[in-house]
This record gives C-alpha cells, sequence and structure tokens, in this order.
C-alpha cells in the first residue's frame, strides 16, 4: 500500500477525491496531505443540492487536521467552484470541512470535546492555536445548535441567575426540566429576561400556553416574569432558595449576636452545614456553645427543622408542619427568622407545591455549580457571549450535534 492510499483510507476519502502526494518535515514535525480531485469530476450544487455541476474553477485551500501522531497535520486541496445552472457558481461542500473554517470536522469535533472538559486557553496551548480561533469555531457550531433547538414539547422549566462576573452583572439559565438541558441563555435577571425566552420559545416551536410549571427563586423579578408571560404556569418556589431565605436569617441573626457575645467568633461556616456534615472539631464546639445558650444555636435549630418539610409525605401533612414551625419561630424573639417565616408563609403555597410536583430546581443548582467552576477554572471570560457559549456546551447538550 502507498502512503498515499493509507492517508486516504484513514481519511475515508472517495472519489472524485484522492491524495495526490504526501509530504512529511521531521524539522518542522508536520505532515502535509495534498488532496485532489479527479480531471472532468462533476459536483453537486451546494446550495440546491442539483448533481452533475461542472468545475467553474478551484482555489488552493488548508485545514488543520487532527494530529499524524505528535505531528501536526495539514490538509491541502483545491476546492473547486462548480456551475450550477439555477443557482450560479458555487463552491462545492467538502467532506472534511465547513467553507471558512481552518479546521477540518474532525478537528473541530476534537476541539468542542475538550473545551467541554478544560479552559479554552487550555486548549489553545494543548494544540498550539490562538484562543480566539477556538472560540470561533465553539461559537458556530454552539450558535448552530442553538438555532436548530426544538422546544415543542416544553411544559415544566426552571429558570435561574448566575453571575458573570464580579459584581452585579448577571446571566439568566433557563432549563427544560424533562429533558434535563439548558435551552435559553440570556443577559440580566430582570423580568425582561422571562419575556425574551418566552419570545425564544415561540420561535422554536414551543408554546407560552403550556408551559405548565415554573421552578424559580422568590425573586419579584422571575415572578412578574412568570405571571405576565406564562398564563398557565404554576409557580414552584424550590427547596433550595427557601433554605438559602432561612440560611441567610441564621446569619444574620450570628451577626447581630456577634457584636456582644465572643462565644460565636470563627464559627459562621458551621451554622450553614448540616449535622451529618460536620466534623469531629465542629461538633466538639457545638457542645460547647449548645451550653452558653445562643440565639443563634436556636435560629439554627430551627433551620435544621425547617428542612425536614421537604420529606413530608402530602401536601397536607407538610402544610401542618410548616405552620407548626411557623408557631414556634413568631414566639422567639428572632427578628430576622421571624421576617424570613412571614415571606416563607406568604409565600406558602408556591413552596408547598414542590412536595406535590416533585419539581426542583436541583438540577439548576448543579448546572449553575459547574458553571461557576468552569468559571473559576477558566479565571473568567472576556465576554459574556463566551461564558452563555459555555454554559450551552457543558450544560445545554449541544455536543449532541457535533461534526463526526
Ligand atoms: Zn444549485
Amino acid at each position: 500500500m502507498r502512503d498515499t492510499d493509507l492517508f486516504q483510507a484513514a481519511l475515508g476519502l472517495s472519489a472524485p477525491w484522492f491524495i495526490s502526494r504526501s509530504e512529511f518535515d521531521g524539522d518542522l514535525k508536520q505532515l502535509d496531505l495534498h488532496i485532489d480531485f479527479l480531471p472532468g469530476s462533476r459536483f453537486a450544487c451546494s446550495s440546491c443540492g442539483g448533481a452533475g455541476c461542472p468545475v467553474h474553477d478551484a482555489k488552493e485551500k488548508q485545514w488543520r487536521h487532527l494530529n499524524f501522531f505528535q505531528h501536526k497535520t495539514v490538509l491541502h486541496a483545491r476546492v473547486p467552484r462548480a456551475a450550477c445552472d439555477k443557482c450560479g457558481v458555487k463552491q462545492v461542500s467538502l467532506p472534511w470541512g465547513r467553507p471558512g473554517s481552518g479546521f477540518t470536522l474532525l478537528f473541530e469535533a476534537f476541539l468542542l470535546t475538550m473545551a467541554k472538559a478544560m479552559p479554552v486557553a487550555n486548549v489553545g496551548q494543548i494544540v498550539d492555536e490562538h484562543d480566539t480561533r477556538i472560540w470561533r469555531v465553539l461559537d458556530h457550531y454552539i450558535s448552530k445548535a442553538v438555532d436548530a433547538l426544538d422546544l415543542a414539547h416544553v411544559t415544566q422549566i426552571a429558570a435561574d441567575e448566575t453571575s458573570a462576573r464580579r459584581g452585579h452583572d448577571y446571566i439568566s439559565l433557563f432549563v427544560d426540566i424533562a429533558r434535563r438541558k439548558v435551552i435559553f441563555v440570556t443577559d440580566g435577571k430582570d423580568a425582561a429576561t422571562v419575556a425574551a425566552f418566552a419570545t425564544f420559545l415561540e420561535k422554536h416551536g414551543g408554546k407560552k400556553d403550556n408551559i405548565t410549571d415554573a421552578s424559580i427563586d422568590m425573586g419579584a423579578a422571575f415572578i412578574a416574569g412568570v405571571k405576565s408571560n406564562f398564563p398557565n404556569a404554576k409557580i414552584t418556589f424550590d427547596k433550595f432558595h427557601v433554605v438559602k431565605l432561612v440560611n441567610d436569617a441564621v446569619d444574620e441573626v450570628r451577626r447581630g449576636e456577634a457584636r456582644t457575645s465572643d462565644w460565636i467568633k470563627g464559627t459562621r461556616y458551621l451554622w450553614l452545614k448540616n449535622l451529618q456534615n460536620l466534623t469531629d472539631e465542629e461538633r466538639a464546639s457545638l457542645v460547647k456553645l449548645e451550653a452558653a445558650n445562643l440565639d443563634t444555636m436556636q435560629a439554627w435549630q430551627m433551620r435544621l427543622n425547617l428542612q425536614d418539610l421537604f420529606k413530608s409525605p402530602s401536601v397536607t401533612s407538610a402544610r401542618k408542619f410548616l405552620n407548626r414551625w411557623n408557631a414556634w419561630v413568631e414566639t422567639s424573639d428572632l427578628k430576622p427568622m421571624i421576617k424570613a417565616a412571614r415571606t416563607i408563609m406568604g409565600k406558602a403555597d408556591e413552596i408547598l407545591r414542590s412536595i406535590a410536583s416533585g419539581i426542583s430546581n436541583g438540577l439548576l443548582e448543579a448546572i449553575n455549580g459547574n458553571v461557576q467552576a468552569a468559571k473559576r477554572k477558566a479565571k473568567g471570560y472576556r465576554s459574556k457571549h463566551n461564558l452563555k457559549l459555555i454554559v450551552y456546551l457543558i450544560a445545554g447538550g449541544v455536543l449532541d450535534t457535533l461534526p463526526t
């Protein structure tokens, strides 16, 4: 077998394409493969698909391909433009690469797979390419996949915001609960983000009226957005957000108490944990703190108790539980806890709905965690656009439509 035949078979090229020659430069660590087409070949029109168009002219182009062992591989080809009776002169489609890209399809698939697992800058270092070229590949495939999303089936959604960078810069994520995928990412965290999602949904075959459930946080913006855009959606406030609300109240009690009590110093993180997650050392300090009769201890016990609400077998029993819990908090003199309890009682229907529907934002919280981890590893992104691409890449299932 000649080397050109071997490379032709390895690349899966078939007539009229063939490898005309190969050159290997050991010093440059580069393999160059030259592809050509048989004289007199005719091609399908890349626009209408009409077969048998004659070649009008051809232009030399090149593509970076997957490495040949440790050596860079570059494909070179004369790319023909075919003359179609209907469409005029069009560049033909190539089996190994798309127009305008300097990378082959397989190399692009390799880049996307790596970018899902590590920061783009690291991918750039590994393949020795500038990261702006890699971002361009991501942008192409992810935008294409997002454009092609079919959302006709979507009935239950979850939404949450995540910080884009330090300060008050946010993006909002919308998830299809049934398919566990991010389907829309947009700037900001106000009610307009929900309106933008509703527009996107309808553009992609979905119907606003079909949305039956929306799991969101207790912020006024998402509530208003859901109410004005999805008339049939029942709102669920997720356990995660309820517990966060009470955690914040416990912390407020702690901060107030820290001004007068030395006991409390250095215990901030203790109160954020659940019993079973405490270290031996933390358990020991908890025993000491118990003796000090602290407000913070009482607030913490209220928080732990409230978590059992979500283990209730039915909405009825959960409502009883919640009423008892509220009565306990109301008889205390812990103002932040009372305030949190009143917020919770005011939104009890939406909170208890999670027990009936089984809907939770747990998935979104997990996605959020992955996004923040990717952001930390990448030391941030140059633009919100790039952050959005990464969200779609790691949580939107866009790799399902990769070239192979
Ligand atoms: Zn045509």
